[in-house]
């Protein structure tokens, strides 16, 4: 598998992910996506969308702000709560986030989530922590630091308009929870998702798109009837998995965690994190959480108003559980890539970038290749702009053909159609696949149906 450095600078090269405001000497640990990083986010949506709610019978999307009324962080206790541990080098000034310095000096073998600041401060002490920057061991005592972004709203800067930027998109859902069963007429149970940037003023950010401050969420709040919590989160952790190997990641790169019983919060029935096999090991891809119905209550307890369920065989009410499958779209497409790079060793001694990405996820399905630029350039024209009304294609007339092969391979391009005589002669089109180099030799009329076929997921 690639190292960091090596996918940082993979991803600039070929226009995957550039350094954020980058001309200005970058802003911390910010990154763009390029055009194909562009498509590469909008193609994770998608199948995200497609799997866990196009194709469920049970669950609907929304899409709601990123700034609600600043009563919701109060219900949901990300005003009071939503913190991380940090702690200072009174040496160089350079800031840690505690629990993290904790775990890294362990070695792994102390999971410090949620461990009681006067355990961590000795801890350190015991153990002689050092700064990560300086070398030293002289540290502040560990504080609480708030992740939420908060800003203004409106004209005057008094309190009164004091708002925050989502630190998640769940809570819009919550909000939302009978409005969306009203207007949709659903029964238990049912889902609501929704895709959305999300804001966090982590401590320390790092390790390329994992850990951002302003980053997207592919959320699903499934509302399910009390008992019943159980099966669903076995569904959605199994389905979560599968949606993953289904996208070509491989096994031997995914393992589950449990959240011990004793660190989980209250009110929790259960927490599992779907982890991938990062450059600097093991960490959280996908949180699926069993949640009960400690939100919905909490905004009913803040709002006033009801958010219970009136059961029509039953004719109980109850305020609904909830099951939340928690995905980053950044922390997926790492591990895509991570998962499909390889530097292949060919028979003649070359190698040969490719990156076997789904075809549904590829950033473009096909490469359009005149073989002879003046020769064959209007006919692959034609062909290009046939394609390009229902797939994502590119067109490249530069350089010889193999080379422009291998840019499509290394770009991840499932299809390389080249048009040469036999095309102005006889309508036919020479079709390469990516990963075995085999060619197919399809008609001009049946290139649609050719990709359609393989680009299914
Ligand atoms: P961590 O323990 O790594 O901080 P978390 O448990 O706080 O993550 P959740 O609150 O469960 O994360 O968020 C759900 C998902 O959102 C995570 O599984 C991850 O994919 C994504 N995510 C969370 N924080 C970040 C971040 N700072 N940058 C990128 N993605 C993130």
């Amino acid at each position: 598998m690639m190292t960091l450095e090596e996918l940082v600078s993979y991803a600039k090269r070929y226009g995957f992910v550039f350094a954020g405001s980058e001309i200005y000497g970058g802003l911390a640990n910010a990154w763009d996506f390029g055009p194909l990083g562009a498509l590469l986010t909008d193609n994770i949506k998608k199948a995200w969308f497609k799997k866990f709610i196009d194709e469920s019978k049970y669950n609907v999307r929304l899409d709601t702000p990123i700034i609600l009324n600043s009563k919701v962080w109060e219900a949901s206790g990300h005003l009071q709560s939503f913190n991380d541990p940090k702690v200072d080098c009174k040496n160089c000034h350079n800031r840690e986030r505690a629990d993290k310095l904790v775990e890294k000096a362990s070695k792994g073998t102390i999971d410090a989530d949620g461990m009681k600041l006067e355990d961590i401060d000795k801890f350190i002490k015991e153990n002689n922590v050092k700064c990560p920057v300086c070398g030293k061991s002289d540290w502040t005592q560990a504080r609480t630091f708030s992740l939420m972004y908060k800003t203004n709203q409106g004209v005057v800067e008094d309190s009164s308009s004091t708002v925050y930027l989502r630190p998640e998109t769940a809570q819009g859902i919550y909000i939302d929870f009978k409005n969306v069963q009203r207007a949709m007429r659903l029964k238990l149970p049912f889902g609501i998702g929704q895709a959305g940037k999300a804001f966090r003023n982590e401590i320390t950010p790092g390790n390329f798109l994992f850990r951002v401050r302003e980053f997207e969420q592919l959320e699903l709040e499934f509302f399910l009837k009390p008992g019943d919590e159980n099966y669903w989160f076995e569904y959605y952790k199994d389905f979560s998995f599968k949606f993953l190997t289904n996208l070509g990641i491989k096994e031997e790169n995914l393992s589950l965690y449990d959240h011990p019983k004793e660190k989980l919060a209250f009110y929790s029935k259960g927490t599992t994190d779907i982890m991938f096999r990062y450059p600097w090991g093991f960490d959280e891809l996908w949180g699926i959480a069993s949640r009960t119905n400690y939100d919905l209550s909490k905004h009913m307890e803040f709002s006033g108003e009801s958010l219970e369920y009136l059961d029509p065989e039953t004719n109980e009410k109850y305020i609904p559980y909830v099951v939340e499958p928690s995905l980053g779209v950044g922390r997926l497409f790492l591990a895509l890539i991570l998962n499909s790079y390889e530097n292949e060793l060919l028979e003649n001694g070359d190698t040969r970038e490719i990156l076997h990405l789904h075809p549904y996820l590829a950033p473009y399905k096909a490469v359009v290749l005149p073989l002879i630029k003046k020769v064959h350039s209007e006919k692959a024209t034609e062909v290009f702009e046939m394609l390009s009304k229902e797939f994502n294609v590119s067109y490249d007339d530069t350089q010889a053909i193999g080379k422009r092969y291998r840019r499509s391979d290394a770009i991840g391009t499932p299809f390389a159609i080249t048009i040469d005589d036999d095309t102005l002669a006889n309508g036919t089109v020479t079709i390469r696949d990516r990963d075995t180099m085999k060619q197919d030799i399809v008609k001009v009329e049946d290139i649609k149906d050719y990709l359609r076929e393989r680009v299914n997921f």
